[in-house]
C-alpha cells in the first residue's frame, strides 16, 4: 500500500511514516519544509533502514500533487501538512485559512482527479472548544476560539459534506488530544522553531539550560491543584492510531471521526514533576497569569477508537517523559540545520 503523507517531516507526520514502514505500507512523504528540515529523512532511514520517497511541494500545488499521486501510484492520503500555532493563527488569519482549508481542498481536488478516495485528515480536540463536561466523546458539540481551531472545523465541515456527496469516499478525522514524546531512539522528536508554544517542548528546554524557566499560565482554575489538565498522548500512540485508521477505515467508506487520547488527564505541575522524575533535572517555574483562550480540562473517550479501529494507547507517562528527554539531551538544539 502506498500512502501519500503530506506533512510527512514535521513532528507527528514522522514518526507516523515510521510506524507505517515497521507495519509495512510505504509512505511517500510530500513536504514543503516550512516548518521541517530534510535531515528528518535521514533520521527515518537510521531508526528504519527504509528510505521513504520524499517530494518537496506544497499541497497548494495541484499540478505536482496530481502528478505524485499518479507517479507513486498512491491508495490512500494521510493530510497532516499544515499550519499550526494558535497565537499566530490570531495574528495571520488569511495564511492560516489559505494553508489549512485551502490546502485541503485543492489536496482533495487533486484526489478526486486521479481517483484516490481515501483520506485521513489530522484534527485537534481543539474543535470541542470549551467541553461541558469530561471526558469528551466524538458526538459533543464543536466550535472554534481562534482561526487555527476554525481552520480545522472548517475542513471538517468542509470534508463532511464532500464525503455525504462522494458516498463511496472514506475520509477519517482523526481528532488529536495533546501529543508529546519522541522517537524511542532518540532520533527523531518535537523540533519547534523560535520559542515554544506547547508545555512539554518549553519544559525539555528548560531542562536542558536553553531557557531559564518554565511560565504557569494559571494556578486558580477548578482542577485538581489548579493548573491546567490535558490529555497527553505518546506521539508513538498518535502514530499508530494513523496505522490502525488506514488499516481498518481506509478501506471502508464513510466519514469516521475519532479521539485520539489516553483518556487520562494530568495538571502542568504533574507533567513538570514527571519530567523532572525523568530526567533527574530540576524545572524551575513561575505560577504566571493564565493564557487567554485556554480552558481549564479536557481528556478524551477513546473508546469508539478502541472499539472500531482496534487501536488503544499503551504508553505511560513516564515513557512520554523520558523518551521527551532522551531526545532533548540527545538534540539540544534540534535537528542540525533547523
Ligand atoms: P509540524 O509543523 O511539525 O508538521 C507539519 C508539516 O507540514 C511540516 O513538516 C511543514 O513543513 C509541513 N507543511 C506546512 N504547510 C505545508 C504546505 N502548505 N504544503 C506542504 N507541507 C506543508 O506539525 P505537527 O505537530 O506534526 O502537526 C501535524 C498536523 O497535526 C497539523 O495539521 C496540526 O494542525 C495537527 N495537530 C497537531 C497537534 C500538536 O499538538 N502537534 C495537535 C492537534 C492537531
Ligand atoms: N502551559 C503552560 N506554560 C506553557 C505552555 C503551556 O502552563 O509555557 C499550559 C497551558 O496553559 C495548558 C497546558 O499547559 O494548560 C497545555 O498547553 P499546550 O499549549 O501544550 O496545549 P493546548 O493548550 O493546545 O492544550
Amino acid at each position: 500500500m502506498n500512502v501519500l503523507v503530506t506533512g510527512g517531516l514535521g513532528y507527528i507526520g514522522s514518526h507516523t511514516c515510521i510506524q507505517m514502514l515497521e507495519a509495512g505500507i510505504k509512505p511517500v512523504i510530500f513536504d514543503n519544509l516550512y516548518n521541517s528540515n530534510e535531515s528528518v529523512l535521514g533520521r527515518i532511514e537510521m531508526v528504519t533502514g527504509a528510505s521513504p520517497i520524499f517530494v518537496k511541494g506544497d499541497v497548494r500545488d495541484k499540478e505536482k500533487l496530481i502528478k505524485v499521486l499518479k507517479e507513486q501510484s498512491i491508495s490512500a492520503v494521510v493530510h497532516f501538512a499544515g499550519l499550526k500555532a494558535v497565537g499566530e493563527s490570531v495574528e495571520k488569519p488569511l495564511e492560516y485559512y489559505d494553508n489549512n482549508v485551502n490546502g485541503t481542498l485543492v489536496l482533495v481536488d487533486a484526489m478526486r482527479e486521479v481517483g484516490v478516495k481515501s483520506l485521513v485528515f489530522s484534527s485537534s480536540a481543539t474543535v470541542y472548544g470549551d467541553p461541558a463536561s469530561v471526558p469528551i466523546t466524538e458526538e459533543f458539540p464543536t466550535s472554534a476560539t481562534n482561526p487555527y481551531g476554525r481552520s480545522k472545523l472548517m475542513v471538517e465541515e468542509c470534508l463532511t459534506d464532500f464525503q455525504k456527496a462522494n458516498s463511496e469516499w472514506s475520509i477519517t478525522l482523526l481528532r488529536y488530544f495533546n501529543p508529546v514524546g519522541a522517537h524511542p531512539s532518540g532520533q527523531l522528536g518535537e523540533d519547534p522553531s523560535g520559542i515554544p508554544n506547547n508545555l512539554m517542548p518549553f519544559v525539555s528546554q528548560v531542562a536542558v539550560g536553553r531557557r531559564e524557566y518554565l511560565s504557569v499560565f494559571g494556578d486558580d482554575y477548578p482542577t485538581k491543584d489548579g493548573t491546567g489538565v490535558r490529555d497527553y498522548i505518546h506521539v508513538m500512540d498518535l502514530s499508530d492510531g494513523h496505522v490502525c485508521a488506514l488499516n481498518k477505515v481506509g478501506q471502508t467508506s464513510g466519514l469516521h471521526i475519532y479521539n485520539l487520547g489516553t483518556g487520562n488527564g494530568y495538571s502542568v505541575l504533574e507533567m513538570v514533576s514527571a519530567f523532572e522524575k525523568a530526567s533527574g533535572k530540576k524545572v524551575p517555574y513561575k505560577i504566571a497569569p493564565r493564557r487567554p483562550g485556554d480552558i481549564a480540562e479536557c481528556w478524551a473517550d477513546p473508546s469508539k477508537a478502541q472499539r472500531e479501529l482496534n487501536w488503544k494507547a499503551e504508553r505511560t507517562l513516564q515513557q512520554m517523559t523520558t523518551d521527551t528527554w532522551y531526545w532533548q539531551s540527545n538534540n539540544p538544539n534540534g535537528y542540525p540545520d533547523h
